[in-house]
């Protein structure tokens, strides 16, 4: 990790009120290397994919074993999404949802699109992250990562239902990847 990343990193963890604790390269299920920044504090921060393209991980997160391996296969699916930043995201939802609001000379319709282009576009990213995780790990391996994460993190009600808008639930995820499979496999 170079120092820039590292300075930019720990500027936005500052930012989000968590603390810095070290820098540790994890071993993934798949034995790859990885470098994480873990941290301690911040209630609503759990891990990140940041910009800065690092890893920040909450040494809760490595109270589990299951929950560790979890977040670091779902996380560093989400450094190799080159689309996933939220620049791009916007950059793809506006032009439909302009010419949308164009045509139905609505602005109300318009950003409604928007808004769906966005949080589609999002739920896109975490089940493609979410995906990698169980294929990697096995569905029952990540529905107990999440149990351990619930336990280990406690989400706050409205922290549970920000989560549940911005990522597909898992058990939905599995059912799209069986869909797509069978799908595939009957060709
Ligand atoms: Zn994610």
């Amino acid at each position: 990790m170079d120092e820039k990343s590292l300075s930019n990193t720990k500027r936005y963890l500052a930012q989000k009120g968590a603390t810095f604790r070290e820098v540790l390269t994890v071993t993934l299920p798949t034995g790859q290397e990885q470098e994480v920044v873990v941290f301690s504090g911040s209630r609503s921060l759990v891990a990140q994919a940041t910009t800065f393209d690092t890893i920040v991980v909450h040494e809760n997160v490595f109270r589990s074993e299951k929950c560790k391996d979890y977040v670091m296969v779902h996380e560093t699916a989400h450094l190799r999404q080159w689309y996933s930043h939220w620049q791009f995201a916007a950059a793809v939802s506006i032009i439909p949802s302009v010419l949308v609001a164009i045509f139905t000379q609505n602005i109300v319709i318009g950003f409604v699109v928007f808004a769906a282009l966005l949080f589609g576009f999002k739920w896109f990213i975490e089940f493609n992250a979410d995906s990698q995780s169980i294929r990697t790990l096995g569905i029952e391996t990540v529905r107990e990562a999440k149990a351990d994460g619930k336990a280990l993190f406690h989400p706050t009600i409205l922290g549970h239902i920000f989560n549940r808008i911005t990522h597909p639930p898992i058990s939905l995820t599995y059912l799209v990847m069986r869909a797509l499979k069978l799908k595939l496999g009957s060709k």
